[in-house]
């Protein structure tokens, strides 16, 4: 049977080529985007896909957004922002703090919620969280964005908490580091904080696809309330 996989922020950047890589493995794929003309747009240009409104920070959209589907398999929790005001954690806004968990983490959580029923109901549900390597409290940096590296942390724990919930059910839940991309997320990386140098190799929204879509399509046996990059497990 054709299974079918909703993938948040799925108009641009490393969601639109989620959405295409899954669309290519035979998945059927909801685009979810907050705005709907860039929605439409992005699922005219996807195999088979249909559009769904859903801002993840909007209790109404995400609940019309549960209430259109009647199946499916795989949740991709890509849509994330990093909100201009993120910093140090010495000065960081509090707005740019409270803007930064309500899409990363609150909407994310949102989401799950709203859709654990119909992946209950799926053979095999698989929920993917994109997080970062920024979430690492480990991760060797000077980049300060307490702000983004937090509220990834806190979709790192959602995600164990979570596979730990659902262990003994068919639902698989992982969380991926897609690895640093040029995107509109990052301003293309064109204004990298001083002191801080990008890395050397960034790459395309294909590459970073890779990871997600890996977890997306895991099979029985795969592993869950795991963190992956493109190497493979990565310590939390
Ligand atoms: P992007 O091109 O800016 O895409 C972000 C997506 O999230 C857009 O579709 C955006 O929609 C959507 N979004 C933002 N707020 C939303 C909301 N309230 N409701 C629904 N959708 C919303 O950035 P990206 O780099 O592809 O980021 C995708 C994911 O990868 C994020 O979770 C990010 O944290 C993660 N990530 C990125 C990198 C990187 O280096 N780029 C590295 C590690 C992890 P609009 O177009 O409407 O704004």
């Amino acid at each position: 049977m054709t299974r079918i996989a909703l993938v948040t922020g799925a108009n641009k950047g490393i969601g639109f080529a989620i959405a295409q890589q899954l669309a290519d493995a035979g998945v059927d794929v909801v685009i979810g985007a907050r705005d709907e003309a860039a929605g439409r747009a992005a699922a005219a240009r996807v195999p088979r896909a249909r559009f769904v409104q859903l801002d993840v920070s909007s209790a109404d959209s995400v609940r019309a957004a549960a209430e259109s589907l009647t199946a499916l398999d795989v949740l991709v929790n890509n849509a994330g922002v990093s909100a201009s005001g993120d910093g140090a954690g010495s000065t960081i806004a509090d707005a740019a703090l409270r803007q930064t968990f309500d899409v990363n983490f609150f909407g994310a959580v949102a989401v799950t919620q709203a859709m654990l029923p119909l992946l209950r109901r799926s053979p095999a549900g698989r929920i993917v969280m994109v997080s970062s390597s920024l979430a690492r409290p480990a991760l060797d940096t000077n980049l300060q964005l307490l702000g983004y590296r937090a509220s990834k942390a806190a979709v790192n724990m959602f995600t164990v908490a979570l596979a730990r919930e659902l262990a003994g059910t068919a639902i698989k839940v992982n969380a991926a580091a897609p690895g640093f991309t040029a995107t509109d997320l990052n301003r293309h990386l064109a204004e990298a904080q001083p002191g801080w140098t990008p890395p050397p190799h960034t790459q395309t929204t294909e590459e970073a696809a890779r990871v997600p879509v890996r977890l997306a399509l895991l099979p029985d046996d795969g592993p869950t309330g795991g963190f992956f990059d493109r190497t493979g497990a990565v310590a939390w």
